[in-house]
């Protein structure tokens, strides 16, 4: 439910309410806005019905909540939320790219291609040290010390990092050498991974599922937000559907739908979107074209040798033509790269 208060109305009384909401065992929450306050109150809505929050004199209205999730909803804050990690904001004014290797394989194969793409303008560099590989036999990633290159790479470079948790048992390690912790496809629906994230505070990229809905990804979000953490960045790497003649289908429908309803930022993924190098820049256009608050995307020095994803990885002169056909997209969206 949302309650809007009268705009006369006092903290004092705002106050009154949420205690009201608190002890019927509801979760209340407090949001004061520039002409007025808003609160809110999530849980049973039999429950709040029954507490008849309009008979207040300083309430104007209360009006449900008409989503299953509610906290990341547009209906509970309307201004969009803007994640922050060392120098990078994501869903601000500023287009973030955020960039480097599917997995993280030699610190000779890290830093090359975080210069590369530090000096064309990433904001973030991207890595995987636990990786989720569909076959047992592929490389797996280089757990813990991949995660110190990652550590090393941003103290070198000034570069904040994202990596993929996969575990909850990873988690001390990932908080101690990462900055943002990106949930992957293959874990969106790991309700112990999300409360564990949830409960960190640090930043999370929210992968879509492979096979999963709009609402399902909201609703995973919803989980990481209830466990307390507002940072989170969702982002759209592609849908498995009867196409095969590219790795998933990038649905950028989700994109410009995300962004009405829900408040938190949307990135785009065009390498696992496409998994074909050749259509990463076109869809990183269409990406920004479309609203996104941003890119992830996957670039190697010498694909021909990347342990995991090659095949869609940019080489360095095509990051760099990246970012040249990105700008006229990004400013006709009206922001900068
Ligand atoms: C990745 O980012 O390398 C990755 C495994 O992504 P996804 O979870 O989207 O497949
Ligand atoms: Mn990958």
């Amino acid at each position: 439910m949302i309650i809007v208060l009268k705009p006369n109305a006092t903290a004092e009384q705002a106050k009154e309410i949420l205690s009201r909401i608190e002890q019927a065992g509801l979760k209340p929450l407090y949001m004061p806005g520039v002409e007025r306050i808003v609160l809110g109150a999530l849980g049973d809505e039999r429950i709040l019905q029954q507490l008849h929050l309009d008979a207040y004199p300083c309430v104007e209205n209360v009006k449900p909540i008409l989503t299953k999730y509610k906290m990341v909803s547009r209906e509970v804050q309307a201004h969009d939320t803007v994640v922050r990690f060392g120098n990078a904001a994501v869903g601000g004014e500023k287009f973030a790219v955020i960039a480097g290797p599917c997995s993280v394989e030699s610190e000779e194969q890290l830093m090359s291609v975080a210069e590369v793409v530090k000096k064309h303008g990433a904001v973030a560099l991207r890595g995987g040290a636990y990786k989720p590989r569909t076959s047992p036999y592929d490389f797996q990633g280089m757990g813990v010390d991949g995660l110190k290159l990652l550590h090393k790479a941003k103290q070198q470079l000034g570069l904040p990092t994202v990596s993929e948790v996969m575990e909850v048992s990873q988690m001390d390690s990932m908080c101690e050498y990462v900055d943002c912790l990106q949930i992957g496809a293959r874990n969106m629906q790991n309700y112990a991974l999300l409360k564990a994230v949830g409960e960190s505070k640090k930043p999370v990229l929210l992968k879509r599922g492979l096979s999963a809905t709009i609402e399902e990804l909201l609703l995973a979000a919803e989980y990481i937000y209830d466990a307390g953490n507002p940072n989170i960045i969702l982002c759209e790497r592609g849908i498995r559907t009867y196409e095969t003649a590219t790795r998933n289908t990038l649905d950028l429908n989700a994109v410009a739908y995300l962004k009405q309803r829900t408040h938190l930022p949307v990135v785009v993924d065009p390498s696992h979107g496409t998994g074909v190098r050749e259509l990463v820049i076109p869809l990183s256009r269409a990406a920004a074209a479309v609203g996104a608050d941003g890119i992830i995307v996957e670039s190697h020095l010498n694909p021909c040798e990347a342990l995991s994803d090659g095949h869609q990885a940019l080489t360095g002169p095509m990051f760099k033509q990246l970012m040249q056909e990105l700008k006229p997209f990004v400013e006709a969206a009206g922001r900068t790269l």
